[in-house]
């Protein structure tokens, strides 16, 4: 069996991201070894995934074969070489995935939102060695998520890494799950030891965007990429619609483009040294603009009180986002950026309007 490498040092060294590949579900012996065969001839996957167990949004909706499959896991592991992992999410799995030598465990994300649910999985793995990879819970909290990690670790658990897949968003979305990166890029910060991989296939929940999120994340300096592959997509008895062929995903991991986390030399150090210097002083500058702009709110705020007039002034409103808008347009600068920052600046210089009004 190929060997399961994965530690950050190891993959910074060779510059090669670990790939997670196969179908969201086991559905047939069949479909799982065809799918697994055609994987490991791209010689692009390090690790197969198959869902056996699968917690599905609404009833009545394909949920997994059950153990059976965890056999035809271990059939796709003698046929491919390839290490093999499932998700678990209760007590009988984890029995029947460490019983069935599962080589990797990973907590889905309808899992890991639940302290019940991950206090009794710890207890279940405690004084086992199994290898664990956590997916990010549902909702947007990096503390839910590190609880989850940090309930596994307290019981001796071997957690490999995690796996970022995106945070539900109600309404309308680019993403079927917004991938809302600055959760794990500060996870990668209070935990450099962890390896990091991200799954495009269940942030973008459809196969158009797989490249770029994949792109996106090393960029972002992600460690692995899982992504979902299945013989026949359209057919798929789950997530049929993110789905990709094996040739697909060929082409997708063929075309990533891997960086370095330093520049090769000297002089492109200093380079990067000198753009960052930049930054810094740009950032500098901002804030203090930002400051300048706060004061003038507060004059504004006391006008407003001694006139007894309302903080907000919606036709004043629609006018600067109008105008900054056209200006964003001649400066280059994405107008869905500009608008979120507006917003957030008009937040706070209510905010601040409001404590004073009302002192
Ligand atoms: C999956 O990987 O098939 C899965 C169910 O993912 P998530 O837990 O991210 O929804
Ligand atoms: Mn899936």
């Amino acid at each position: 069996m190929k060997e399961i490498k994965l530690q950050r040092d190891y993959l910074k060294k060779y510059n090669k991201p670990f790939v997670i590949s196969g179908p969201c579900s086991a559905e047939t012996e069949e479909q799982l070894l065809e799918t697994a065969i055609a994987l490991a001839k791209t010689a692009k996957v390090d690790m197969l995934r198959a869902g056996i167990w699968k917690p599905r949004t609404r009833p009545g909706t394909f949920e997994g074969v059950g153990k059976e499959g965890l056999k035809w896991m271990i059939s796709a592991r003698e046929e491919t070489g390839l290490p093999v992992t499932v998700e678990v999410a209760n007590t009988t799995h984890i029995e029947h995935a460490l019983k069935a030598e599962i080589d990797v465990l990973w907590i889905g994300a309808k899992t890991s939102v639940n302290p019940f649910s991950m206090q009794e999985i710890a207890n279940a793995l405690k004084g086992t060695n199994a290898k664990v990879l956590v997916k990010n819970p549902i909702n947007p909290s990096l503390s839910l998520w590190l609880g989850a990690i940090e309930r596994l670790e307290n019981v001796g658990v071997n957690v490999l890494g995690i796996i970022h897949r995106g945070f539900t968003e109600f309404g309308d979305k680019v993403y079927r799950n917004n991938p809302m990166w600055q959760i794990p890029i500060e996870l990668m910060m209070k935990r450099p030891d962890l390896v990091m991989i991200n799954d495009p296939s269940h942030i973008c929940g459809n196969r158009t965007m797989l490249h770029e999120v994949a792109q996106k994340a090393m960029d972002l300096n992600f460690d692995g990429i899982m992504l979902e592959v299945h013989r026949d997509p359209d057919n798929a008895w789950s997530d049929a619609m993110q789905q990709i062929t094996p040739q697909r995903f060929d082409e997708i991991i063929s075309a990533l483009h891997i960086r370095k986390e330093k520049g090769e030399n000297q002089q492109a150090a200093e380079e990067l040294h000198d753009y960052r210097r930049k930054i810094d002083e740009l950032d500098k500058e901002l804030l203090s603009i930002l400051s300048k702009r706060m004061d003038v709110v507060r004059d504004i705020a006391q006008y407003k009180k001694s006139h007894n007039t309302t903080v907000l002034q919606k036709a004043r409103w629609e006018k600067i986002i109008s105008r900054t808008l056209e200006l964003s347009n001649k400066l280059e600068l994405n107008p869905d950026f500009v608008k979120i920052i507006l917003k957030a600046i008009h937040d706070e210089s209510i905010d601040i309007q409001e404590k004073i009004l009302n002192r």
